[in-house]
């Protein structure tokens, strides 16, 4: 039996995840789920899967959840809150694997535990790998946990590698790494009109379900690039061996090119029960759910180049994984806040990259020499991000 602790329990990773780990009762035990703010979700996930702790975001949260569990004769789980609480479900000498599909930074901290407490992470959560890289690896390594990507370009690759050279592409014979895209809802929108479009039209992705931050991440190109910056960090290549290819119809989910002219792919229907099952049975196979694909009833596979000027923020994630230091903890940083304007309507959709540019280019960036350090970049970038789109607002 693996023991499962869910971060983000309620979360559209987080419910693909029960609905894998609900095919394998004889596998896999949920013993802490964690939601922000959706109460009424967890305590029904609680119900189905039984966990023995749940974690929310505050004590009013709590308590609403604690009177659910009750109505439910769930009374003996835990409930408790706050990040001291997340970081002791993901540490917890009773679990074996973390799932960490919160979004952005608020999952640093319970991830990083995870990582210290030498524990197998199921990573989901990639804005806390972009913010923190070289440190966040190097907690992986020095306490013996193992990483397993779930964005599904990561694991695509992750699959594509040889296992003996996981982190050495060079050493593997690796030329490139083809980071397939989407394009999100706006590949070929005009681009004047972009200025004007709504959070629902930058939600409707093309192919994949998702929580809205990734959703509107997609629109603009910037969840490539983080993901640039995720691949970077995971796979140890620097950014000159990664390569982002525009594929809208999110078949390939990403492929490594080697030196002697072979390209080795990972192909299937978008779903991210895949890579979760992928990950959560790694070496074996388990049932996700997904069917099989079916490639005759596709018929075309399409690819081109992306259009820097068309999607500017991606051109802004290359710039910060070259400045390197803390510079993509400036960029993850307000590229969250103009998201979450844009999402409340308060900016309009070309301001996000507007915001992220002017973020990184007034504020120095540091060496990435602790978390404290990358917490505090983090700090300041949402006060300037907050800043300028105050002075935008409409
Ligand atoms: P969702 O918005 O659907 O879910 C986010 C989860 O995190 C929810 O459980 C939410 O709780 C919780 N949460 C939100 N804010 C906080 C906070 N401040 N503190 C603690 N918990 C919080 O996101 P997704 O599932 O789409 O994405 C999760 C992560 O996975 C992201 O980093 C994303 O980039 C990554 N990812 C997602 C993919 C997808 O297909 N969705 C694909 C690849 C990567 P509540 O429900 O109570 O608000
Ligand atoms: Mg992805």
């Amino acid at each position: 039996m693996q023991r499962i602790t869910i971060l983000g329990a309620t979360g559209s990773i987080g419910v693909s995840t029960l609905d894998v780990l609900a095919r394998h009762p004889d596998k896999y035990q949920v013993l802490a789920l964690s939601a922000h703010a959706r109460v009424e979700e967890l305590a029904e996930q609680c119900a189905q899967f039984r966990p023995a702790r749940a974690v929310v975001g505050s004590a009013d949260a709590a308590t609403r959840l604690s009177a659910l569990l009750r109505a439910r004769g769930l009374d003996h789980i835990q409930v408790e809150h706050g990040e001291a609480a997340l970081c002791s479900i993901a540490s917890s000498a009773e679990v074996d694997t973390v799932m960490a599909a919160i979004v952005g930074a608020a999952g640093l901290a319970p991830t990083l535990a995870a990582a210290r407490a030498g524990k197998k992470i199921l990573l989901a959560n990639k804005e806390a790998l972009v913010m923190s890289g070289q440190l966040f690896m190097d907690a992986v390594h020095q306490h013996g946990a193992t990483l397993l990507p779930i964005d599904s370009e990561h694991n695509a690759i992750f699959q594509s590698l040889p296992q003996a050279y996981a982190r050495q592409p060079g050493a593997a014979g690796v030329a490139k790494i083809l980071l397939t895209a989407s394009g999100g809802p706006f590949l070929n929108r005009a681009v004047e009109t972009l200025e004007h479009v709504t959070p629902d039209e930058a939600c409707k992705h093309p192919n994949w379900s998702m929580g809205r931050k990734i959703s509107v991440d997609s629109a603009t190109m910037m969840n490539k690039g983080l993901e640039v910056i995720e691949a970077h960090w995971l796979f140890g290549a620097p950014a000159s061996l990664i390569e982002v290819v525009i594929h809208p119809q999110s078949v390939i989910h990403s492929m490594v090119s080697y030196v002697d002219g072979s390209v080795i792919a990972e192909l299937g229907n978008p779903d991210m029960r895949t890579p979760i099952a992928n990950a959560l049975a790694f070496p074996e196979r388990i049932e996700s759910g997904v069917a099989q694909l079916d490639l005759t009833s596709i018929g075309t596979l399409q690819f081109y180049k992306p259009d820097f000027a068309r999607f500017p923020c991606l051109a802004l994630a290359f710039e910060s994984l070259e400045a390197g230091g803390t510079a993509p903890a400036l960029l993850n940083a307000a590229n969250e806040v103009a998201v979450q304007a844009f999402l409340e309507r308060r900016i309009g959709f070309r301001d996000i990259d507007r915001v992220i540019a002017r973020v990184m280019h007034e504020n120095a960036h540091h060496a990435a020499s602790s978390i404290e350090a990358v917490m505090d970049c983090d700090a300041r970038a949402r006060a300037a991000a907050q800043a300028i789109v105050a002075g935008l607002a409409r």
